[in-house]
């Protein structure tokens, strides 16, 4: 399964904003953006202005990075989300928030995407009674999202099982911190989704 491996501070510093990609160290001095807020490479002082097409590619490379998804798979939700009704934006964010690794990531069972993904891959979590290892697996409404009882052992798992105690999930999803379970109680509307994204954009650039 292709993912990217390159160094993710600087797909930071190219979108020109934090996308917290590295978990715990991006809220640290150590963060990366935070000491060059400016784009990598030879010319990332140099030049600034923009096309519209830069404009929305830039966007939709955004959303690509924020989420750990490549072109390809993004496209492919791209095009599910125009075939379903409704906002066609709007559906497209809704499609990458109910990923696995992200719903496990925005329960607090890891601390970043990344992590997350790592983690489902290797088989701790089990989506309503089966082990799911599919970082792409979609959720639905009513499902449970449980860490498996053998992982419970992992000093990581264990940690991350603390952090989620400790953690507000979005309102579409709650935790219960007894049972490591975590339901889907709603599909998120946009203002639940706290993308930095404008998806209006990557609508735009899809649709020439
Ligand atoms: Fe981005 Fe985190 Fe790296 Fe900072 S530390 S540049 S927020 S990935």
């Amino acid at each position: 399964m292709a993912r990217y491996t390159g160094a993710r501070c600087k797909l930071c510093r190219r979108e020109g904003q934090k996308l917290y990609l590295k978990g715990d160290r991006c809220y640290t001095v150590k963060c990366a953006f935070d000491r060059r807020s400016y784009a990598p490479g030879q010319h990332g002082q140099g030049r600034k202005k923009i096309s519209e097409y830069g404009l929305q590619l830039r966007e939709k490379q955004k959303a690509r990075r924020f989420y750990g998804v490549l072109e390809k798979q993004f496209r492919n939700y791209y095009h599910k989300a125009a075939r379903q009704p409704g906002v066609t934006g709007e559906n497209l964010l809704r499609l990458l928030e109910r990923r696995l690794d992200n719903v496990v990531y925005r329960l607090g069972l890891a601390a970043s995407r990344s992590e997350a993904r790592q983690l489902v891959r290797h088989g701790h979590f089990i989506v309503n009674g089966r082990r799911t290892n599919i970082p792409s697996f979609l959720v639905r409404v009513g499902d449970e999202i449980t860490v498996r009882e053998r992982s419970k052992e992992s000093p990581r798992v264990k940690e991350l099982m603390e952090r989620a105690a400790e953690n507000t999930p979005p309102v579409w999803l709650e935790y219960n911190p007894d049972q490591a379970k975590g339901r889907v109680l709603a599909l998120p509307t946009r203002d639940q989704i706290d993308a930095p994204v404008k998806e209006t954009l990557i609508v735009e650039l899809y649709s020439k």
